[in-house]
């Protein structure tokens, strides 16, 4: 008997113990960096299995475009949302956050990260619900809808051969003016979703979505925008002067006078694209070559491998896969992949070039010994810089000859190469300036006249003409604005980025030579470079931060401006 009772006592006093040691827990904070790093402990153990899915799955979606691995990406893809819409976990590394006083800056930096990727999906569930349908019912209009000529349906494709070879204007006008009729079609229900995304916005304490979704990216409007003033202000004058020369050759070609260019005289529907109007080909040395073996050669001589990618990779075109191109990081620890639909020729060799730029910038040369939140680019726009860095080379003869291509007339090759180049970057810079002023605009106040909006801001910055009574929604008809909104202004910044970065490089290993003639080719500190100063902060420093421990300087237009400089 006694023997029972001391045990029931033994049991009673471990209870009482154990009651009292859980009050003492949760009377006295446990210490800020423990419970910081149990949180950060525990999202990586729940999430990292459903990132690593979720990349498989958009892999073998795009590689097979079958329904049923498109609805396991749908599915992986949801479970990730959910887990991060918890409410509980988010009011967690919201309380952390707040308190502060993490002595440790990487995890600190965990923490700021992990608080923005809970907010995003801290909307209200039936809100959410109802934003995903609309945009999921634009999206598929858009990929229903075709422009239609004189009751004959085409094909985005189609649009784009005429744009680029029709002589006659009334032909380009008619297949223009049917490209934007998808606008007039979704421009109600589009409507409908910024008054959405801006009550989500809402709900989570900013004042618009556009302003929401700068500060997910951390960035902000005052700022995005001073860069985009700065950069209108140096591009203005050179952008003025290409149009008038591609103006005159645009003129000619349908013969009618400059002063007389309308928009469907530009050869894409937006004028985002630099018109081919030059006799050169830059096609001629790729026709033959092996663009894999080039990439291979080229990254190899900097100290950036990238054969083993390629040998992972999805290279060429075959039925149900997707006709784009893209690489993707699927765990952090190496897998890298690209997805391709290489032919040989100027496009793919450039293309080619950005999808391996962006795979050296992975985990392959990222510090393993850095936090899985951490392994990986700085910011979207960091990313898209150096694989716009090392696409620019297609364009450059001294590079393609160093590669072992002949170039036929190598002093017309780069005239045409470099004029190319020069306008692209002009020409796609003007544009982004009108998405990014449209979006702000748009969701700023969605109930002003957006039709306006749209025309004055493609008159001040791409200097095209309003067709005469035209009232139409012809914002709607780019679809960005619906699948990717607040998200064309990190390509700009991007190729400010690749500049300044590549002038960094220029200044620090190949001083004394031309910036815009410096190849890499064979120099393996440029690897080093890339590593040391690039790569290896990896998401540790936010993308300015990045920008000026790279280069010396905050992210700014001047690198940029001086890359277009004719001469
Ligand atoms: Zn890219």
């Amino acid at each position: 008997m006694t023997g029972i009772r001391v045990l029931l006592f033994a049991g009673f006093a471990a209870v009482c113990l154990l009651t009292l040691w859980r009050e003492m827990v949760r009377a006295v904070p446990a210490d800020q960096a423990d419970r910081a790093k149990e949180f950060v402990a525990n999202h990586v153990a729940r999430l990292r299995p459903l990132e690593i899915a979720a990349s498989r799955a958009w892999w073998n979606a795009n590689v097979s475009g079958k329904a049923e691995d498109f609805e396991e990406k749908e599915r992986t893809q949801n479970k990730i949302d959910e887990a991060l819409a918890d409410p509980q976990k988010f009011q967690e590394v919201k309380a952390i956050k707040e308190a502060g006083g993490l002595a440790d800056p990487l995890l600190a930096r965990e923490i700021d990260l992990l608080y923005l990727s809970y907010l995003e999906k801290q909307v209200s569930p039936d809100l959410l619900k109802k934003m995903v349908a609309l945009a999921n019912k634009v999206e598929k209009q858009f990929n229903v809808s075709r422009a239609k000529v004189d009751g004959k349906e085409m094909t985005d494709s189609e649009v784009r051969r005429v744009l680029k070879q029709s002589k006659s204007s009334e032909r380009r006008q008619a297949v223009w003016e049917a490209s934007k009729a998808v606008g007039a079609a979704v421009a109600d229900d589009l409507k409908e979703l910024v008054r959405e995304r801006n009550q989500a916005a809402r709900q989570l304490g900013f004042p618009n979505y556009h302003a929401l979704q700068l500060h997910l990216n951390e960035q902000n409007g005052a700022d995005v925008l001073h860069l985009f003033d700065e950069l209108d202000a140096l591009t203005r004058e050179p952008f003025a002067a290409a149009k008038a020369e591609l103006d005159k050759k645009l003129a000619e070609d349908c013969s009618v006078k400059p002063a007389d260019l309308m928009p469907w005289h530009y050869h894409d529907p937006f004028f985002q694209e630099a018109p081919a109007v030059y006799s050169v080909s830059l096609d001629a040395p790729y026709q033959k070559a092996d663009l894999l073996r080039l990439c291979t050669d080229f990254y190899q001589g900097i100290g950036l491998p990238v054969a083993d990618v390629i040998a992972r990779s999805d290279l060429y075109e075959k039925p149900g896969k997707s006709p784009h191109a893209f690489c993707t990081d699927i765990d952090r620890e190496g897998d890298v992949r690209v997805l391709a639909n290489v032919v040989p020729n100027e496009y793919w060799m450039g293309t080619l070039l950005h999808e391996l730029g962006h795979s050296v910038y992975s985990s392959k040369n990222i510090p393993a010994k850095l936090p899985y939140l951490l392994r990986m680019e700085s910011h979207i726009l960091t990313t898209e810089g150096v694989a716009m860095m090392f696409e620019r080379f297609s364009k450059q003869s001294n590079w393609v000859e160093r590669m072992g291509l002949t170039v036929e007339k190598p002093a017309e090759f780069d005239e045409t190469a470099r004029k190319v180049r020069r306008n692209q970057l002009l020409i796609f810079s003007r544009w982004c300036q009108v998405m990014l002023r449209f979006e702000k605009s748009m969701y700023e106040n969605p109930d002003q006249d957006l039709n306006k909006l749209w025309w004055d801001l493609v008159a001040k910055y791409q200097l095209l003409k309003k067709p005469a009574g035209r009232n139409q929604p012809d914002f709607a008809s780019k679809i960005h604005i619906v699948v990717a909104p607040v998200y064309y202004h990190n390509y700009q910044m991007g190729q400010l980025f690749a500049s300044q970065v590549h002038r960094a490089i220029a200044r620090s290993l190949f001083p004394g030579i031309d910036p815009r003639n410096v190849m890499y080719n064979g120099n393996l500190k440029v690897g080093e470079f890339m590593k040391e100063k690039v790569f290896g902060p990896a998401r540790t420093l936010p993308w300015n931060e990045l920008t000026r421990f790279a280069t010396g300087e905050a992210l700014n237009a001047k690198a940029f401006a001086l890359d277009l400089q004719a001469n």
